[in-house]
């Protein structure tokens, strides 16, 4: 049993892999789509209009990125870098080449479940529109993030 407290509204809760509780884990996949959602309409949106349109919070925002829900076009990229050799990436925690280093490992350990290799055909930082806009997925957002990143915080 491992108790934590939710980075969002504080209550205690038992941590399933989530930092928020169960609550809070729901309401931000609500939150997650209408961010999703608003970006493919604004791709160039920033922060505080992002915040503002979805009722994300900046910490949310940010949270997707890491976790790879949310892509960042363009020059927005270099605002993530990969956790293991430093270059910038646009989503997750690895560069692709680490990434595949990590999955091989990852494979040999737990070759029983079955990796999903994501597609490598997806253009990041496409204008989206709202006739291709996925029901489901990772939302794209382009370059303004880093100006964004700059004077917010
Ligand atoms: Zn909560
Ligand atoms: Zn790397």
């Amino acid at each position: 049993m491992d108790i934590r407290q939710c980075r969002r509204c504080r209550k205690l809760f038992n941590y399933v892999g989530h930092f928020n509780c169960p609550a809070c884990v729901h309401e931000l996949d609500d939150i997650f789509t209408k961010v999703r959602n608003y970006l493919y309409d604004h791709p160039q949106a920033d922060m505080p209009s992002l915040c503002e349109a979805s009722g994300a919070e900046e910490e949310d925002v940010l949270g997707w990125l890491r976790e790879g829900r949310l892509i960042l076009g363009g020059d927005a990229a270099a605002m993530l870098v990969c956790e293991n050799c430093r270059k910038p990436i646009q989503t997750g925690r690895y560069c692709d080449a680490c990434a595949a280093l990590v999955r091989s490992q990852l494979a040999e350990t737990a070759e029983t479940l079955g990796g999903k290799a994501r597609s490598e055909e997806k253009p990041a930082g496409r204008p989206g529109s709202a006739a291709d806009r996925p029901s489901s997925g990772q939302g794209v957002w382009s370059r303004k993030f880093l100006d964004i990143r700059g004077g917010n915080k």
